[in-house]
């Protein structure tokens, strides 16, 4: 084993205990769940790794660690639950991986102004599932609450399967105290809302590890729904289920659940081979009799769109398996096996051009290709591309998704859509986050340079900096 030359220098600022360069420990943190790094581990490669794993279990402690890093030009790369689609995770240029899961406290619940304030390393799961013992839920559930930690959702920008009523981890997550590349520990200032120069949340919001650690969130909480409806409907068309949900958005009505699936991916929602249309899964709740007349303003507007009630059973099943990600595992685990999720967004009259686009161009790489559109807007919806395939050998998968991104991506750039609308850039999107974000990324690259002036935080993301520079 090589030596590493700056480990006698971070065991005085860190007790050795939480330290280790243990190969087990170093080969988790070099994967995350992006299919390319499982087509990588299913090669034996290992092309990206930590020299140490860190688990700090205070804020002090992660203000040494990079406070000593920034000074010794060592890199570190924040460690969540490791639950990433994008290898965003994934510590490209070695150094240490800063594993957070050691902090997962809750440390306030203020039930008057419905807000709970929890260590970043908090498993969601977890979190949820005590908060729904005390009458309370963070309506913030993504496919990953079983795996994600709470921090790791303000670093992605992550989004739950009831934004569409709730909104995004930006509307949910207050507060947040990070510590600075240099050291220093803030805290973003919060109120009901406030007028005081600029959000700073946001520059901590979706970076992926690149500004420094978030330590702890406070996020918004809610009373458990009185009531609950469930309703799926057929569609025969794309077209039809789109104009649906543009109309019951424009109008003001909130289903806290909407999933429409177009005809291929429908087979695997409603866990029925034969079924042959597209299927809306919706969800309403509130106030029984709010719940009540929500669910009938929007099957009105289903009906007009052709809309078919077939009940409320698949939902039902689907809210159950909700955390389900098998079909995914199981193919990427076996040598050959081919899967990737690709998720954008674009205005209503954007969309369907991109979707269309989409399943064309990508067919070449995949036995199917699913699409279905969960969260929606009054301007726009996301839309979720499911790739599943079996080809020669993993290393044969491996360039197919990596020319799947490409595709994918170029063709976003190309109908104007947004590149990702909640897994984030990693690595996968890395070479087209410049074109995404045009003009802009000038302030991307000045904010990063003024909060990370040696540039050790996660270096080589979001198109950044890297170590040293
Ligand atoms: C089955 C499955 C389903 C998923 N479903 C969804 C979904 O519905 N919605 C969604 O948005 N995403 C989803 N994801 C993606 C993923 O779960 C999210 O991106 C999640 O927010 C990552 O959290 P994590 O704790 O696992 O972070 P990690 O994967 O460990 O890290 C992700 C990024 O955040 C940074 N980071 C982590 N912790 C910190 C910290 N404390 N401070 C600073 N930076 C940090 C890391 O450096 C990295 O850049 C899914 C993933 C899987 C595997």
């Amino acid at each position: 084993m090589t030596e590493i030359s700056w480990l006698d220098g971070l065991k005085t600022v860190i007790g050795p205990e939480k330290i280790t360069v243990d190969a087990a420990a170093i080969a988790q943190h070099s994967y995350d769940v992006w299919p390319v790094a499982a087509k990588w581990k299913g090669q034996g490669k290992q092309p990206y790794k930590p020299e140490v794993v860190v688990r700090p279990t205070s804020a002090k402690e992660v203000s040494d660690v990079l406070k000593w890093a920034s000074a010794s030009r060592v890199a570190v790369t924040p460690w969540g639950l490791g639950s990433g689609v994008t290898g965003a995770a994934i510590p490209s240029r070695g150094g240490i991986s800063l594993d957070m899961a050691g902090m997962k406290q809750v440390i306030a619940l203020d039930e008057t102004n419905l807000m709970v304030k929890v260590q970043g390393g908090k498993l969601g799961l977890e979190l949820e599932n005590e908060l729904n013992e005390r009458g309370y839920t963070l309506n913030h559930s993504p496919q990953s609450l079983d795996r994600s930690s709470v921090a790791g959702w303000v670093a992605t920008r992550a989004i739950g399967q009831f934004s569409s009523r709730y909104g995004g981890i930006e509307d949910l997550a207050v507060a947040f105290t990070a510590v600075l590349p240099t050291g220093e520990i803030i805290e973003t200032k919060f109120a009901p809302r406030a007028a005081v120069g600029p959000d700073l949340r946001h520059v901590f919001m979706g970076s992926e590890g690149t500004m420094g650690v978030i330590t702890d969130v406070t996020l918004k909480i809610f009373p458990l729904a009185e009531h609950r409806i469930f309703e799926a409907l057929r569609f025969d068309s794309v077209e039809a289920g789109a104009t649906v949900m543009r109309q019951f958005m424009r109008v003001g009505l909130r289903p806290f659940l909407v999933r429409f699936y177009d005809v291929d991916e429908a087979k695997h929602a409603m866990q029925d081979k034969s079924f042959d249309s597209c299927v809306m899964f919706l969800g309403f709740e509130g106030v029984k009799g709010v719940a009540e007349a929500e669910y009938n303003a929007v099957m009105d507007i289903c009906a007009a769109h052709g809309g078919q009630k077939i009940g409320p059973a698949a939902v039902e099943a689907w809210m159950c398996r909700r955390f389900d990600f098998s079909t995914v595992e199981n193919l990427l685990s076996e040598p050959g096996g081919l899967a990737e999720t690709i998720e954008i967004s674009h205005f209503w009259d954007g969309i369907l051009d991109t979707y269309y686009q989409l399943k064309k161009a990508l067919a070449p790489y995949a036995d199917e290709v699913l699409g279905h559109f969960s969260h929606v807007y009054p301007q726009g919806t996301s839309l979720y591309v499911i790739l599943l395939g079996r080809v020669e050998s993993d290393a044969v998968a491996e360039a197919n998704i990596l020319k799947i991104w490409e595709t994918a991506m170029n063709i976003c750039l190309e109908t104007g859509a947004a590149i990702s609308h909640h897994h984030g850039v990693g690595m996968a999107r890395a070479p087209y986050i410049r074109a995404d974000l045009a003009s802009s990324a000038l302030v991307l690259d000045k904010v990063k340079t003024a909060i990370d002036p040696a540039g050790v935080m996660n270096p080589g993301k979001l198109g950044l900096n890297r170590v040293g520079s």
